[in-house]
Order: C-alpha cells, then sequence, then structure tokens
C-alpha cells in the first residue's frame, strides 16, 4: 500500500471537485500516472496496486460526498416558510437525491471492480477479450470493454433508441 495514494483528501483541488456537482462520478482525476518498468507485464502486481489504490480513494471520495449531500440536507431542512423558497429548495434537494443516488451507484460498481481485480480478471475487455490497457483503465477504472467495443456498442445503442 503506497502512502501517496492515502494522501489527505481535503486539498484545494478537492474542495474545487466538490462544488462542482457530480464530477467526481464521472472520473477519478487526483492520481499519478502509473510508471511502467521496461518489459512490464501487462496487469503487473505493480499495475494492479496502483489501480486498486485509485478505486479506493476514488471510492473514499464519493462516500465523503455523500455524507455531504445527507449533512447537507438535514441543515437545509424546513428552513424556508416561503412556499417559493421551498419549492426551489425541493428543486436543489431532487437534483442533489439524484446525484446521490448516481453516487451510490458508482460506488456499487467500483465494488465490484475492485472485486474483479482481486480475483484478476481485470484489465481484458469484456467482448473481444484484449487488454483495455493502463492509460484507458487509468482514466476509467470500472471499464470493462475496450474503447473499440464501447464505440460500437454505443452505435448499437443509440439506433436502438434512436
Ligand atoms: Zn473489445
Amino acid at each position: 500500500m503506497s502512502a501517496d495514494s492515502q494522501s489527505k483528501t481535503e486539498t484545494s483541488a478537492d474542495l474545487a471537485t466538490a462544488k462542482t456537482a457530480g464530477s467526481t462520478a464521472t472520473a477519478f482525476r487526483d492520481f499519478t500516472p502509473y510508471k511502467a518498468k521496461k518489459n512490464e507485464e501487462y496487469m503487473s502486481e505493480g499495475q494492479l496496486e496502483h489501480l486498486r489504490n485509485m478505486l479506493t480513494a476514488w471510492r473514499q471520495e464519493l462516500m465523503e460526498e455523500v455524507d455531504r449531500t445527507v449533512n447537507h440536507m438535514q441543515d437545509e431542512a424546513a428552513n424556508f416558510p416561503d412556499p417559493a423558497d421551498r419549492a426551489t429548495q425541493e428543486e436543489e434537494f431532487s437534483i442533489e437525491l439524484r446525484t446521490r443516488d448516481r453516487e451510490r451507484k458508482l460506488i456499487n460498481k467500483i465494488d465490484v471492480t475492485i472485486e474483479r481485480l482481486d480475483t484478476e480478471d481485470y484489465g481484458y475487455c469484456d467482448t473481444c477479450g484484449i487488454e483495455i490497457g493502463l492509460r484507458r483503465l487509468e482514466a476509467r477504472p470500472t471499464a470493462t470493454q475496450c474503447v473499440d467495443c464501447k464505440s460500437l456498442d454505443e452505435i448499437k445503442e443509440r439506433q436502438i433508441h434512436g
């Protein structure tokens, strides 16, 4: 377990991310790209540990965000006697609840990914079996498909749903 991945989360960068709602819900950006050694095997112990650390840190960040949302809603609940204010507040809450729901789903996805990683069935495309690639996994550690299969699926998806 490397020390830098466990660094404190309350950096100014993190506070900035927290302000843009849901930004951590798409990817985890606060990491140092992995430097593979010469001839290093794909999904070596080092790479797996690096990605596991990323997933764990990302999960932690999302959990904190969920907590923040709950606290925020508890603090603000029922403080507006004016119906117009209350409507605005309810709208705000529903956005927050959606964000929280998305975060929860993502946390589940991260859990599944960590489990996959631990059983060493990780880093290969579910559809065609090729290496997903370290850089792509760093950008999207929960990816289960290579770029090509993913794009193809998205095109199919669009054709089905118009
Ligand atoms: Zn593929």
